[in-house]
């Protein structure tokens, strides 16, 4: 994927570096006096654009492998409760179903945190774990919170593991659960799993998922089954719609448009990591296809 993000960012870079000091070495905009010199030589309306594109640049540029590396490290320093072999499963797990994507650095961001904050991957142990074993529970995230799991699930193959981590780590960014009241966003964790399930190739587990969303009245009450169905058809076909973006490089949908591969890789992630905070453009691409659901066929899921 690293490849991709390099090419990615090719065109916009190219536009800065053009307009840069005769040595090379920096953009002509990085300083007050740059700057002057860049409206000069352009004018404001151009050096604007010049500006946002550095900014947009900054904060929007997916991470590399390297990077990705160099998270793990702080992931294995964060949770050295884990031994070497699970860190490397889990690990492992996640690069396979996100194909090492921007989600993967995500994920490893959030189970590892800065100094004293930041989350976990906890295993139940003794008396907890029994309970939860009973109750035939596998795993459970409260929002903004460390991911708790049955040590049985680290025996996975890695791609079912990915995907059941995936489905925790979605419901880190969601609301917390008031008696139930929230349980439609399971619908979201849900189509996570399954979108990376179909990925990895864990036929087994997806007629499972598609089981439990069909039966979420049952599961969840009534009042929840609409709402659990909707966020999981929606957020599977967001998430095939942003893989679609980041595999060709552009979308024919109008919410897309304009979109690269990097923008596609990058709102998969804020989208799996954010679901209660959505961005303008996942919000916009997200109600396009609620409303439009039917045109989205897939004869398992919808
Ligand atoms: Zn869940």
């Amino acid at each position: 994927m690293a490849a991709i993000a390099r090419s990615e960012q090719g065109p916009q870079q190219r536009v800065v570096a053009a307009i840069s000091t005769p040595s090379g070495a920096a953009p002509i905009a990085s300083s007050v006096a740059g700057v002057r010199a860049l409206q000069r030589a352009v004018g404001n309306r151009a050096t604007g654009r010049v500006l946002a594109q550095r900014r947009v640049l900054a904060r929007r540029s997916p991470h590399s492998d390297k990077d990705l590396l160099a998270m793990m490290q702080k992931f294995r320093k964060k949770n050295d409760h884990l031994t070497e072999a699970e860190q490397n499963k889990i690990f492992w797990s996640i690069k396979k179903a996100t194909d090492s994507d921007e989600v993967a650095w995500k994920f490893f961001d959030y189970y590892s945190g800065y100094l004293g904050a930041g989350h976990k991957i906890k295993k139940w142990e003794g008396e907890e774990l029994a309970g939860m074993r009973a109750k035939t529970f596998l795993a459970n995230t409260k929002p903004d919170d460390d991911t708790y799991i049955d040590p049985a699930v680290l025996l996975l193959p890695d791609e079912s593991l990915g995907p059941l981590l995936l489905h925790e780590f979605a419901h880190t960014a969601h609301h917390t659960n008031v008696l139930g009241n929230s349980d439609y966003e399971e619908g979201e964790a849900y189509g996570v799993e399954y979108f990376y399930a179909e990925r990895t190739g864990d036929s087994a587990r997806m007629p499972k998922i598609v089981n439990i969303i069909t039966n979420a009245g049952a599961r969840w009450g009534r009042q929840q089954e609409k709402a659990t169905k909707e966020n999981f058809r929606v957020t599977y076909v967001l998430m095939k719609e942003l893989a679609k973006l980041t595999s060709a490089g552009s979308s024919t949908l109008p919410a897309l448009a304009g979109k690269s591969a990097a923008d596609g890789r990058l709102m998969s992630a804020d989208f799996v990591s954010g679901f209660n905070s959505l961005s303008a453009d996942l919000q916009t691409l997200w109600n396009h296809i609620k409303a439009n659901l039917s045109s989205f066929g897939s004869s398992d899921v919808l």
